[in-house]
């Protein structure tokens, strides 16, 4: 029975003075770890929280992110990250849906803060916020004169530790909250000493930690980290030249990645004489991989391919890809997100939610040890997408006679830029309101840099103009910036089937080439 709160007393005790975290130009060992850890839980139980209060993290990638995750556990709190690219209006909209109680921001964002401040009636503490200081010092003050010593609490495997927000088809963030057991479920499978399907992370492994912590993989790979007794090397954001820069720095052992975090990391000039020797495992995945970038990436980094495929909802990782995989790239499987891990179970669906045969293409579902426990306080979402065990994915796939998982495409109205989610439906409801708007459809066009972007279709009302520039403007702080539609086209009307409803298809068909 393992909880993210009992793990680092377990690590302090056997590895102490060993190097946990390194982070700019801050370095913490095991011990220093936990106390910290201890030290957040005091400080937050001192503030009067209650077991499963939300807490909300808004800060790039430091050590500060794992203390406070580690910490809120140990207070059996639940921690709430927020992608710190999204706009004032959105972060206010995750904050009041978490209805959290502590928010924890660092000074970077104060702008931000300050904007929807107003706003923010349900929050008893911020803490990180106060203008005259450096980064994090108000949040260095309040921890440093907590008790070092842990609470006297008990854990329950079944606690929810994280809720993590993603937005869906409708445009509205739901949190996907996610227990203990989502962590460890599935790791201890995987590491059990009867399977060697998993890169084995242990105490000799460093670690470089690139993927954002407000996305599941990129939190994964940090508490992978800090359960194996790793070191974690930690960018505040990806750098493409100084992930390699750090690689060879800190001789890295495994990273992972987003594809376009890979295909920015090869298009650097010092990736051809970096030195790249260290690393033994490279994994991958959260969106498709073209399969030059991947031969690239074979012929470039000698080491370890893993891929995954998985889901938030999932608690991440559920479909893995495996080096022997990626040995002959001229098999098919290459083009597969891979098998099932140990415990996961795959099958691919009609929209009746009938079983298809093998090899027919049909809605992915996944059944594993690691599945969310639910969307807060989403009942009806929660039940669509979480079926007797089974999580609709919304991607489109088939699973062959070897067992490989292939996904051919989306069901899901969704746009993956750069590794970040975008669902058309929250663009498309702030684009709308603009005076000389009718109508406005989006979707995602393929992009050699950022695997897809944004593109609008509208209508416009009669006797209005609009220049791609004035909607970009017009978009500007009421969506993140990643979410933008990179290019617009006026159009006479939008295709609609006969019951009225936009066929994105229609639109779609011209970008996407059919696969075979
Ligand atoms: P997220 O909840 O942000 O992790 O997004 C999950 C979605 O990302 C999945 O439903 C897929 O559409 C996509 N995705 C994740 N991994 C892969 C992969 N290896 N290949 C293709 N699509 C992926
Ligand atoms: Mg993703």
């Amino acid at each position: 029975k393992k909880t993210l709160a009992d793990t680092t007393v377990l690590l302090s005790k056997s590895y102490k003075d060993k190097t946990a975290i390194i982070a700019q130009d801050i370095s913490l060992t095991y011990l220093e770890f936990d106390q910290h850890t201890n030290q957040i839980a005091n400080g937050l139980l001192k503030e009067g929280i209650k077991p499963e209060a939300r807490i909300v993290f808004l800060g790039k990638d430091t050590h500060i992110n794992y203390e406070v995750l580690y910490g809120c556990a140990k207070a059996k709190a639940v921690l709430v990250p927020i992608n710190w690219r999204l706009s004032p209006q959105e972060i206010l909209t995750i904050i009041e849906d978490a209805e959290a109680e502590i928010l924890f921001v660092d000074q970077a964002f104060y702008a931000i803060i300050s904007q929807i401040e107003q706003q923010l009636i349900g929050l008893t503490k911020i803490i990180g916020y106060n203008k005259p200081h450096s980064s994090w010092s108000d949040y260095t003050q309040w921890r440093s004169v907590q008790e070092k010593t842990p609470p006297n609490l008990l854990y329950d495997t079944e606690d929810v530790v994280l809720q993590m927000y993603t937005s869906g088809t409708t445009g509205k963030p739901k949190g996907v909250q996610l227990s203990n057991d989502s962590f460890f479920r599935l790791l201890d499978t995987m590491q059990s000493k009867h399977n060697d399907l998993w890169m084995d992370i242990n105490g000799t492994d460093i670690l470089l930690h690139c993927v954002p912590f407000f996305h599941i993989g990129g939190l994964w790979w940090g508490v992978q980290s800090l359960i194996a007794g790793a070191t974690l090397i930690m960018q505040e954001t990806f750098i493409a030249w100084q992930a390699l820069e750090y690689i060879e720095k800190y001789k890295i052992t495994k990273m992972a990645m987003v594809p376009a975090m890979l295909q920015f990391m090869l298009s650097e000039p010092n990736s051809d004489i970096a030195d790249l020797s260290s690393l033994k495992g490279f994994l991958y995945g959260g969106s498709p991989i073209n399969p030059p970038l991947m031969r690239r990436a074979i012929g470039i980094l000698n080491c370890d391919f893993y891929q995954i495929y998985g889901m938030t909802e999932t608690g991440n990782m559920a479909v893995c890809l495996r080096p022997e995989d990626h040995i002959d790239i001229s098999k098919d499987c290459i083009k597969a997100a891979g098998k099932p891990l140990p415990g996961v179970v795959i099958k691919v669906v009609t929209p009746d939610f009938i079983d298809v045969p093998l090899g027919t293409i049909g809605e992915i579902c996944i059944q594993s040890p690691s599945n969310m426990v639910g969307y807060w306080k989403r009942e009806e979402a929660t039940k669509n997408t979480l079926i007797d065990g089974w999580i609709r994915t919304g991607d489109a796939g088939y699973i062959d006679a070897d067992g490989y998982v292939y996904i051919c495409d989306r069901i899901k109205d969704m746009i993956i830029c750069s590794g970040e989610n975008i669902y058309p439906a929250e663009i498309e409801a702030v684009l709308s309101e603009h005076s000389a708007i009718e109508e406005i459809a989006v979707i995602g066009i393929p992009d050699e840099r950022w695997g897809e972007t944004a593109k609008a279709f509208i209508v416009l009302n009669a006797g209005y103009s609009l220049k791609k520039r004035e909607l970009i403007n017009y978009a500007r702080g009421k969506i993140a910036d990643y979410k933008i539609p990179q290019s617009i086209e006026i159009v006479e009307a939008l295709p609609r089937n006969s019951s009225g409803k936009i066929m994105k298809r229609v639109l779609r068909e011209p970008y996407w080439e059919k696969k075979e």
